[in-house]
């Protein structure tokens, strides 16, 4: 492929991302195939001579999107929102086509210097105490993007870690780093994300899980009561990650009352707002983020609920010191002449290079302004709100965990089985997609407004299919016949006038049949 051929495919891959976008609606949510589907669609080897472009490009309809869950269709109320914009994406395209490498501020100056400007900007944005900025003379923080929240969490623990061994060591001599290291104990609650205890493993330190109250939040007495209990056994406790807006529940630890108790107890306190983080843009939301002036290291995920594409995980440490300490090598190749005068990124993170995922921030905060993501976030919290008042009215379903942003959490009333095989079939039936989660004892389906596309249609819909497998699963008499329910059946809420409801963005039309959405 030469310049002239470049030009040609690359406006031709953009037509074609445009339709694949704009007509969205009329993919399946969840692709409707078996492991193994693509062995049969590709040839078992590698081509020895390259084949043309029209025969690649042909294969994208063929090989690829069968197998694609299109999380982005409005019938889709799974996982958190993992959304996208064309700024977003033109951002990442400008990255790949410059490809640097960003490990040291002279392996590409632009690379480092954005994104400690996006980085602050989005900082002052969601209202992080200054001591986070890089712009503050006075501390050692600053923002770095890592590629996800695992990773961020595992930066933290590294670095939370590598900062209680080293504490220890000047008061303690003659005990081995490896000693002190196997005495370590973190905490967090039992509703935090998996990837608080995959940090633990794989940092091998003890991460304990601890007990939430009523409404699924971690208190400052728990969190105070373990620590005693582990003191008492001989073990350091060294590391906290609260949750902002939990996974299974959108539930909020109370940061007010731990902050103060890392903070006597010399713990380092790490947030994961991973998706909640985005509201905090909206002043009104802030309220949950009190007590985050206690803390060592802030992460949440651009990339879920703010409209730029993953991956892209936004950190805040008040202390890069630590990650310094924590990732230092120096080799010469490495070296530059403005070594230690400028920011390498090398230092703040696991892996040596980063793509250039500043560039998509900065031209998404910039399309967008501040008051276009507030716009966008109130606005799926207004449409989850929609759902939570139908769900209220139906004595059949109930809420069990307070709503606050675009998630809400229901089940049926009376044992997990029924809202087991509820959620079964409705994800079966193809019309809509959730996942479940454990609260304490609950089985609870959540539903998450996952797509800026996603109308007050949509969500009636998507409530009236829950309503109408809710009467099959409770009725005894379950035999009704699965066939007549997969026959052909068209939903629609068409807006007055609309003439193409089936790409319109105001009506919500489904047709569902066997087949899945069509
Ligand atoms: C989604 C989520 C994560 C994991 O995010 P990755 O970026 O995929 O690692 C972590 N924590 C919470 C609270 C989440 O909701």
């Amino acid at each position: 492929m030469d310049f002239d051929e470049y030009r040609k495919r690359g406006k031709e891959m953009v037509d074609y991302i445009s339709d694949y976008l704009k007509n969205i609606r009329s993919r399946r949510v969840f692709p409707d195939v078996s492991p193994g589907y693509m062995r049969h669609l590709v040839p078992e080897s590698a081509p020895q001579s390259g084949e043309k472009w029209e025969d690649i490009f042909k294969d994208i309809e063929e090989v690829i999107m069968p197998g694609v869950r299109t999380g982005r269709v409005p019938t889709c109320n799974a996982y958190f929102p993992a959304l996208n914009s064309f700024p977003s994406l033109l951002g990442d395209m400008l990255a790949d086509a410059i490809g640097c490498l960003g490990f040291t501020w002279a392996s590409s100056p632009a690379c480092t210097e954005l994104e400690t400007i996006v980085m602050d900007w989005l900082g002052k944005m969601i209202g992080l105490p200054t001591e986070f900025l890089h712009s503050n003379e006075q501390t050692m923080g600053g923002g770095v993007i890592q590629t996800t929240s695992s990773d961020a969490t595992f930066v933290s623990v590294l670095a939370a870690r590598s900062e209680a061994i080293r504490r220890f060591l000047c008061v303690q001599s003659g005990i081995d780093a490896a000693d002190i290291n196997a005495r370590l104990v973190g905490y967090c609650s039992d509703q935090a994300h998996s990837s608080v205890e995959k940090a633990g493993l794989i940092g091998l330190v003890k991460m304990r899980l601890l007990p939430t109250d009523n409404n699924l939040s971690l208190r400052g007495d728990t969190l105070q009561e373990a620590i005693d209990r582990d003191r008492e056994d001989g073990l350091i406790p060294f590391y906290l990650c609260a949750t902002l807006g939990t996974t299974g529940a959108c539930a909020f630890d109370n940061l007010k009352e731990l902050g103060p108790v890392c903070e006597t107890e010399g713990l380092w306190l790490h947030i994961d707002a991973a998706y909640a983080g985005t509201a905090f843009i909206c002043p009104e939301y802030r309220i949950w983020m009190e007590g985050v002036e206690h803390a060592h290291s802030f992460a949440f995920n651009p990339s879920k609920w703010m409209m730029v594409n993953f991956d892209c995980t936004a950190m805040w440490v008040k202390n890069s010191g630590a990650l310094h300490r924590t990732f230092n090598v120096d080799p010469l190749y490495l070296k530059h002449e403005n070594s230690g005068a400028a920011i390498d990124y090398m230092h703040w993170q696991v892996p040596l290079s980063k793509r250039f995922r500043a560039l998509k921030l900065w031209f998404v905060i910039r399309s967008f302004g501040v008051a276009g993501i507030q716009k966008h976030v109130r606005e799926g919290v207004r449409l989850a709100k929609t759902f939570e008042m139908m769900v209220k009215k139906d004595d059949r379903f109930e809420v069990p965990a307070e709503r606050v942003l675009g998630m809400v959490v229901f089940r049926l009333r009376g044992d997990n089985a029924y809202t087991e095989e509820l959620l079964k079939k409705l994800n079966k039936s193809g019309k809509v997609h959730m996942v479940p989660a454990a609260l304490k004892d609950k089985y609870v389906i959540r539903f998450t407004v996952t797509s800026q596309y996603t109308t007050e249609g949509d969500i009636a819909l998507d409530w009236k299919i829950i309503q109408e497998m809710a009467t099959r699963v409770l009725s005894e008499d379950d035999s009704v016949e699965e066939e007549e329910v997969e026959e052909e059946e068209v939903i629609e809420m068409r807006h007055s006038f609309c003439t193409s409801p089936a790409t319109c963005q105001k009506c919500c039309v489904r047709l569902v049949s066997k087949a899945g959405l069509l």
